[in-house]
């Protein structure tokens, strides 16, 4: 993703928020984009809109204490313009003007980029009504009104479109400016910064070649020379004006045309520039990123200017009415004197800490005080407002919700409960389930990030699948992670093409793991999200040279060589690799919650977190349970909340290296008999890791899947692990390799694997049924109730189904007699490849449940590979084939439409069919509120997402009552 910041025109940012903001931006992590996220429609910029109807009135006046608008009207007038209406309708101090609505900008477009005939005389008569209240005339050579010309669109999009300041001034008028101020100096600084804006913006004066500066910069920079200044505002009015010259002399000289002096013909510049920046390449890339339709268009907002680099009595600043990192109930900001915004962006001086305003306008500054808290009245939320003071009076310039950490999210939505400003259910409905994600993990601390990036430190991104921040030492084999943990090591990143279940211990010794290889379902995916564990994968830039130990990077700055041992950082949330360490934070509701090591009282962020959820629980009606197959998975799974096992992989139990050795021989066993002998030393084995998960599920309904490898990733790689087997199995190491090559499959995904395993060798499943009975007993008997539910994978035909369900029932029957013990249980089958779905009114008959198994069903549906997608990923939501990714988000047309087939043909059947989902995408918020539209029973989730399902599904059922 390239950086939005660095494709910021100068003007675009020329506001005093714009540095408070860029700071921020370095506290409000955003909240990991995940891949998924894809324009919900054309963003190229090109397209024409389609000519709508518009509602008639072009524009709406705002000021004087009462607006045409109102802040429900967003859609027409954009979020500025909305606001600024109900700032002034409400009674504060707003600068009176008019905003021209976004169906303008539609209309704009349909006619080929031109404006409506009818707007000229709306404005003229809306400049008129500024004139009055204001006092002033716009183009009047003794009394001008100057004025501002912003975008403003339905979604605040910061810096992405343009802005003119000090619109009206021009030679005669700038006089009137110098007289009516007393400071000429001001009046041409003004007028110089006016025509740069209008230059750059509505001109198009911009850098000929990427390597050239600002033309208006150059010209800015050899005067300071010229006259032996080093800041801008140590340049004379003389010298400005002389400025004002030569930048239109150099527009005249580059574009051809000369600067209009016409303050009308300004503004109607000003505003089709506007409007055309939202098709510029930032605000597209903005709009696709975060989802944002390009039919929405831009509002244009024009307002009376107000400065605040008038003296020492004005001031200009933005402010938060809580903070927006922490959440914390306190004014937050920063302003800066006689200044205008492009000082703080341009770091000629440092922002002063809003408190200090107190000091030195307090008149102003009570205002200010009064005004947050009328905001945060008005608006129930927190607001971002941006203000300026103007020879000791205050202004409001904007205000709108104000963007927050996921942390500060939390907070705000649960004090405003307590504060009596929300409901609960509004609490509810503000937080972003992602933002959960920040306040369990592991982050970089910002300011280390920062200079990471800044220090050009970036190596390379991938696909964010496990979020988080991880700083450690590189190492490339799973067994050295491991047995560098065992010398007490605690900080490696294991970096591979790809991982496989050998890696697992490895992998779990590491604190994060990184792959060129694989999608968001991958292998290291999977295993990421289930143990809590950093994850990049599909990064592939990074290159492996196992030989010789290293992972090379290809960056814009040329190639980067990674040896083992050395320290690299890798963010989870964002998907990016950095060279070197960054320094990380704890997350608060883990050591409460996993490590057990801080008291819930001493732990603020917790208890908020803890709070949401209580309240998420009871809006709910989805149950949620864990993607677990270790005791201490289901541990962290209870503790996040499961209300059961949803998905237990069996085969993700046999990584120990007491395991995957009997694994293996079963795999390449030749007969029943050596197959049996290979599995009566896994049976032990897997009674215990079952009764493991029964104790650690305390009676919670616990679903094991009998075996489902795919036979690729339980074979050996490597020679050393093909003599191991050869030495177990008694044969010779060519007879290995030939069992292998034999059982070497073309698509190992649609292969050997699920319940086909089973058929073909039913005595696997007896023995998985066995240990589950087994253990089911041996735990009942310690006084503990346990449900086993048992599920078969990738059944296609209801035959598969009660063949596997046989065998099931025999051992069960089996183990009860031998015991003397009965224990309810459940039989039921995993619905994930098309067929089951598609015959799930026969299969129905042979279950007690279904299971959506939406990574197969979205692999089999489209007929792409799980493993492989990242190859097609980004070209297919760049040509919006795919609006989001199906392995993220649950395919509503298709893959959806065959969930809902096999729940209606199931229910209708057994109208109390228990249905449930443990794909990956059952901790996908907008899935979980898909499984809820569809009646599902439960979600089943990693255990690191089941508070985001939690809230997820609270959403859904809020949404839908
Ligand atoms: C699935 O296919 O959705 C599933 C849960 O099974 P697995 O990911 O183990 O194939
Ligand atoms: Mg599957």
């Amino acid at each position: 993703m390239p950086s939005l910041a660095k494709n910021k025109s100068k003007s675009s940012v020329k506001t005093a928020a714009a540095g408070l903001k860029k700071k921020l931006k370095l506290k409000i992590k955003k909240v990991a984009t995940r891949v998924g996220l894809a324009p919900r429609n054309g963003v190229k910029g090109a397209k024409a809109h389609p000519a709508t109807k518009t509602s008639g009135k072009r524009v709406y006046f705002f000021g004087g204490g009462k607006s045409e608008g109102n802040k429900e009207m967003k859609n027409l007038l954009g979020g500025k313009g909305a606001n600024l209406a109900e700032m002034a309708n409400i009674g504060l101090p707003v600068p009176p003007g008019f905003t021209i609505t976004t169906e303008v900008c539609t209309e704009f477009y349909a006619n080929g980029k031109k404006l409506p005939k009818q707007l000229d005389a709306d404005m003229r008569a809306s400049v008129s009504k500024m004139e009055k209240l204001v006092g002033a005339k716009f183009g009047d050579a003794t009394n001008p009104l100057l004025v501002s010309v912003r975008s403003g669109a339905r979604a605040s999009m910061p810096g992405m479109m343009d802005t003119i300041l000090n619109l009206g001034l021009n030679d005669k008028t700038v006089a009137g400016l110098a007289a009516k101020s007393g400071n000429e100096r001001f009046a041409f600084d003004s007028y110089r910064r006016f025509v740069a804006m209008y230059g750059d913006v509505v001109l198009g004066m911009k850098p000929e070649k990427k390597e050239d500066h600002d033309p208006f910069d150059v010209l800015l920079d050899a005067k300071k020379k010229q006259r032996g200044v080093k800041l801008d505002s140590d340049l004379p009015a003389d010298a400005l004006k002389e400025l004002v010259a030569e930048f239109k002399a150099e527009i005249k000289n580059r574009v051809g045309v000369n600067f209009p002096e016409d303050p009308y013909a300004q503004l109607e510049g000003a505003i089709k520039a506007v409007f055309q920046s939202w098709q510029n390449d930032r605000a597209n890339l903005y709009r696709r990123l975060n989802n944002i339709p390009a039919e929405w268009g831009t509002a244009v907002n024009v307002q009376a200017m107000v400065f605040g680099n008038k003296g020492n009595d004005s001031a200009t600043g933005v402010c938060f009415t809580r903070d927006p990192a922490s959440g914390e109930n306190m004014f937050y900001g920063e302003f800066l004197v006689n200044a205008q915004g492009e000082d703080v962006v341009a770091g000629i001086r440092t922002p002063e800490k809003i408190e200090a305003l107190g000091a030195i306008m307090p008149k102003a500054y009570k205002e200010l005080l009064d005004i947050r808290k009328k905001l945060e009245k008005h608006y129930k939320d927190m607001q971002d407002i941006e203000f300026t003071i103007e020879g000791g009076k205050l202004y409001m310039l904007q205000c709108r919700n104000g963007k927050r950490t996921g942390f500060a999210s939390v907070r705000i939505a649960v004090e405003m409960v307590d504060e009596k400003l929300i409901p609960k259910e509004e609490a509810i409905r503000r937080v972003e389930p992602e933002a959960l994600n920040q306040l369990l993990r592991p982050v970089f601390l910002p300011s280390a990030k920062k200079a990471a990036i800044e220090g050009g430190r970036l190596l390379a991104k991938g696909l964010p699948a496990g979020p988080g921040a991880a700083t450690g030492k590189v190492v490339f084999f799973a067994d050295e992670a491991e047995a560098q943990a065992a010398k007490g090591e605690t900080n490696l990143i294991l970096c591979r093409h790809e991982t496989s279940p050998e890696d697992i211990r490895g992998m779990n010794a590491s604190l994060g793991f990184m792959t060129a290889f694989g999608g968001m379902t991958s292998h290291a995916a999977l295993v990421a999200r289930q143990m809590g564990k950093v994850c990049i994968v599909g990064c592939d830039a990074l290159s492996f040279d196992y030989h010789a130990r290293t992972m090379t990077v290809e960056t814009a700055k040329g190639t980067v060589v990674i040896r083992e041992g050395d320290w690299i950082s890798i963010d989870g949330f964002a998907g990016e690799v950095i060279n070197g360490r960054v320094d990380t934070a704890p997350s608060e509701v883990i050591r409460v919650l996993i490590e057990k090591n801080l008291d819930p009282k001493e732990a603020p962020v917790y208890q908020t977190y803890a709070k949401l959820m209580s309240w998420a629980d009871a809006a709910r009606k989805l149950r949620v349970r864990a993607n677990a197959d270790q005791p201490d998975q289901a541990e962290a799974s209870v503790a996040f909340g499961a209300e059961g096992i949803g998905l237990c992989r069996t085969e993700h139990m046999f990584f120990g290296e007491e395991k995957i050795g009997p694994m293996r021989e079963m795999i390449v066993a030749e007969d029943e008999q050596t197959r049996r002998a290979a599995l009566a030393k896994l049976l032990p084995l897997q009674r215990a890791d079952f009764a493991g998960l029964f104790r650690a599920m305390k009676g919670r309904p616990v679903t094991v899947r009998t075996l489902d490898p795919p036979l690729h990733e339980f074979l050996p790689h490597d020679e050393a692990g093909v003599r191991d087997l050869a030495t177990a199995t008694g044969k010779s190491v060519e007879q290995v390799h030939a069992r292998i090559a034999e059982l070497k499959e073309s698509n190992p995904m649609l292969g050997h694997r699920g319940c086909r395993l089973g058929i073909t060798y039913p005595e696997i499943t007896e023995m998985q049924a066995r240990a589950i009975f087994e253990a089911a007993v041996e735990v009942a008997g310690e006084g503990q109730p346990v449900i086993p539910e048992i599920m078969i994978p990738l059944v296609g035909t209801k035959k598969e189904l009660d063949l596997q369900a046989a065998v099931v029932r025999k051992a069960a029957d089996a183990v009860f007699a031998e015991k003397g013990k009965k224990i309810a249980y459940l039989i039921g089958t995993m619905i994930e490849v098309p067929r089951a779905a598609l015959t799930a009114g026969e299969i129905v008959d042979s279950a007690e449940f279904f299971s959506f198994g939406t990574n197969d069903l979205t692999q089999t549906t489209f007929g792409l590979s799980r493993d492989d997608v990242p190859k097609v990923l980004s070209s297919y939501l760049e040509h919006e084939i795919y609006t989001v990714d199906p392995f993220v988000s649950v395919d509503r047309g298709g893959v959806g439409a065959l969930m809902k087939m096999a729940v209606s043909a199931g229910r209708a059947k057994k109208p109390k069919l228990k249905l449930g989902i443990c794909g990956e995408h059952g901790g996908d918020p907008s899935s979980v509120e898909f499984c809820h539209e569809i009646g599902l029973d439960y979600v089943s989730c990693s255990p690191y997402r089941l508070p985001i399902a939690r809230l997820a599904a609270a959403q859904a059922a809020l949404k839908s009552s």
